[in-house]
């Protein structure tokens, strides 16, 4: 048996059989350079989902590595949020800053899951309610409160939480008697059912709306202009909080907006962030208005939380990020990436669809003879880009949606490269599709 079979016989025996990997033959990474990776058999990937998102400007970038190498150096790679430390005030300092929200405070988390537990607890103790509101096809993460507010049916199979959530509609527009509505109609129908939902569904004291302003696992699907600033009147006549949930859509990467919700003209009462931040290193968080953050009468803390390590890589990854104005990078390399991509998908029957904004773009694939979503067909353009030398993600409710999230730092000979290879890779599944 090869190693790399070995490794993976191993794996199967002690890792959760729910842990996905992706590709039919799975592979190990034991490399990256820049916007590259290279696997255990040397072969080397474009990467255009890094990890999930995670690796925001590349990997080995030397800025980041500097930093948390100083950081290792001084002897302290830990010391609990017991103690003050300069570079998670420095941080919490420049993402109060960027968040928009008026007296901005912040908490560290070590992953999007915590974040969003965090911002939920606020709400549920600021407003005194257990009740939520949150988006079909959503995804918030794995912890009993996230999975309670997620609205995808892969993603959650319990049929509890110790949250009273209620869906609404937003980027979900599959239903029959959603087609061929005008965005107009389809917000007002909405707004009516958010009404409907909290005059019949709950007591009126709900606590929040939580929502991805573009839906990652949900297939990188957007609510129409309107819909969340609608929701927002709303919400505000109830008193119930906005939650923005930028895990995926921050930092620039939607181009438009250095926050996903800036897409839909909101402010947020709370954001929540966490994957690019550390560009690989754990850390998340959540940033809300000062007097909801500090409403929360109990001792917190969080043991790691808020790390020095963290600390060190985010700080310099967000100063990377600001400092070579990579927002406009991704507006730009995300333009010419998804117009050549609808280009490459007209008249190819294998694609329904192709989105996105920024570096954040997507592929949604169909049975050719049916028009319906076909999950073999988005693991087949998986295959095909992999054995061209790129990594692209996958999801979708139906899990027939081909997701991609280049890093910021994405060069125009990158995505050049990159858009090739998926324009090869759709007409290759295409022509095995149809013939
Ligand atoms: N929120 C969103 C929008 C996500 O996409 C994810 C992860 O994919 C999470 C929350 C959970 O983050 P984590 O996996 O870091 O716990």
């Amino acid at each position: 048996m090869s190693e790399h079979a070995n490794l993976l016989r191993r794996h199967k025996a002690v890792m959760p059989s729910w842990l996905a990997l992706n590709y039919e033959d799975p592979i190990e990474i034991v490399g990256g350079k820049g916007n590259r990776v290279t696997d255990a058999e040397g072969r080397g990937y474009l990467d255009f989902f890094t990890g999930i998102l995670t690796n925001m400007i590349g990997y080995d970038v030397p800025e980041v590595r500097d930093a948390v190498e100083r950081q290792i150096a001084t002897g302290v790679v830990h010391t609990s949020t017991a103690y003050l430390l300069r570079g998670q005030v420095e941080l919490a300092e420049k993402i109060a800053r960027l968040s928009g929200i008026p007296d901005a405070k912040v908490f560290f988390t070590n992953s999007g899951t915590e974040a969003n537990e965090t911002a939920l607890l606020l709400a549920a103790y600021a407003r005194r309610s257990d009740q939520v509101l949150a988006m079909r096809q959503s995804y918030h993460g794995r912890s009993f409160g996230a999975i309670g507010v997620t609205g995808n049916r892969a993603w959650t199979n319990i049929p509890y939480s110790p949250l009273n959530a209620h869906f609404l509609h937003g980027a979900d527009r599959h239903l029959p008697q959603f087609a061929g509505m005008s965005d107009e109609t389809y917000i007002d129908v909405c707004v009516q059912d958010l009404r409907h939902v909290l005059a019949t569904a709950t007591g009126g004291d709900v606590a929040a709306l939580i929502a991805e302003p573009m839906q990652g696992v949900g297939g990188f699907t957007m609510a129409p202009d309107g819909l969340f600033a609608a929701y927002k009147e709303v919400l505000d006549e109830f008193g119930a909080l906005f939650i923005s949930d930028e895990v995926q859509t921050g930092w620039g990467r939607t181009g438009q907006g250095f926050w996903g919700i800036q897409n839909h003209g909101v402010t947020p009462d709370m954001m929540t962030f966490a994957k690019g931040l550390g560009n690989g290193f754990a850390v998340g968080g959540v940033v809300a208005r000062g007097e909801l953050m500090d409403a929360l009468h109990a001792v917190g803390l969080s043991t790691f939380g808020g790390n020095p390590i963290s600390m060190a890589a985010a700080n310099a990854t967000l100063d990377y990020v600001l400092d070579h104005d990579l927002q406009a990078n991704a507006a730009r390399q995300g333009a010419t990436i998804i117009g050549g991509l609808e280009r490459a998908a007209a008249g190819l029957p294998v694609v329904r669809q192709v989105r996105g904004k920024g570096l954040m773009f997507a592929i949604e694939m169909a049975d050719p003879a049916t028009g319906e979503p076909a999950p073999p067909l988005a693991a087949a353009l998986m295959e095909a880009a992999r054995e061209r030398g790129l990594l692209v993600g996958k999801g979708g409710l139906y899990g027939n949606v081909v997701r991609m999230a280049p890093p910021l730092t994405l060069t125009d000979a990158e995505a050049a490269e990159g858009l090739g290879i998926l324009t090869a890779s759709l007409e290759a599944v295409n022509e095995a599709a149809t013939s």
